[in-house]
């Protein structure tokens, strides 16, 4: 659960590391269970997603159709998927049930990470990526007064938040170079659109790749293909390599000699 823009005073403004320590603790005795899954505001990546339409038994394209509305990546104009909250008074999340949330072992990563918001920046004296931490402290969540002392490290193995940040990670590449990179210049909407059914459509991206000339257009492996024909995370990999050439010209994806680039396909 992200803090909200209006709700950025719950964020403790103290830049923390995986070694920093917090007290916390969050079992279904307490009597605040589940009262953070109301009003929440719950941003996806891309594998929460894959994870989520996987446990859900649906395509991307519905998935995002019945339980998202739209938002923005904070400070550029990067679309992302936000849980849509129901409009039943308590504004309550769809996943949660009677005894809980009802798609616990998929969970966003939002709702792993929960209390802990987290970022990535580019450090350029080290030259690499790298990702801050900070407590959300809500007056309502118990957690804060009864936990034991536990480090960011410990918090993240214990949520299962790694498999996460490993598929999620081209991802935040490309939003991390957004920022850094190009901030003043505007993304045009073709673009946008791309990136969202690259990072987070999985199924109509594959739909595109093969029910469009796509393959005619780029040299792409039989081995890759097989590969992203069968599975989400090769695909999500393979879409992470077409927005980097695509967008930011990295020649991830290497166009076949013949191909004149002006009938190159055409996202619609
Ligand atoms: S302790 Fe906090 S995180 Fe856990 S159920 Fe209560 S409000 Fe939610
Ligand atoms: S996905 Fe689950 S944990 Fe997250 S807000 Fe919804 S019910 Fe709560």
């Amino acid at each position: 659960m992200d803090a909200p823009k209006n709700k950025k005073n719950i964020i403790v403004p103290v830049e923390l590391g995986l070694d920093s320590t917090f007290t916390f603790a969050c079992t279904r005795e307490m009597p605040c269970f589940t009262r953070c899954c109301k009003n929440a505001h719950v941003t996806l990546t891309p594998f929460d997603i894959i994870r989520m339409k996987h446990r859900l038994g649906m395509s991307s394209d519905e998935f995002l159709y019945k339980y998202t509305t739209l938002g923005h990546i904070d400070k550029t104009e990067l679309p992302v998927p936000i849980i849509k909250m129901q409009e039943n008074g308590e504004n309550t999340c769809p996943f949660l049930g009677d005894s809980g949330c009802s798609i616990y072992e998929d969970r966003p990563l939002t709702c792993r990470y929960y209390p802990i918001a987290t970022g990535i920046f580019h450090d350029k004296d080290l030259a690499a990526n790298k990702r801050f931490f900070a407590l959300i402290k809500e007056d309502y969540c118990l957690g804060h007064k009864l936990g034991k002392e536990i480090t960011i490290k410990e918090w993240r193995n214990s949520q299962g938040i790694i498999p996460y940040d490993k598929a999620n990670i081209g991802w935040s590449e490309l939003i991390l170079k957004r920022k850094s990179l190009w901030p003043s210049i505007k993304i045009p909407e073709k673009s946008l659109q791309i990136f969202f059914m690259g990072c987070y459509n999985i199924d109509r991206f594959r739909r595109f790749v093969f029910d469009s000339p796509f393959l005619n257009v780029y040299i792409v492996s039989e081995e890759r293909v097989k590969k992203i024909s069968e599975d989400d995370l090769a695909m999500l990999d393979f879409a992470m390599d077409w927005l980097k050439t695509t967008l930011l010209g990295e020649n991830r994806l290497k166009m076949r000699e013949q191909v004149d680039e002006a009938e190159a396909i055409e996202a619609d």
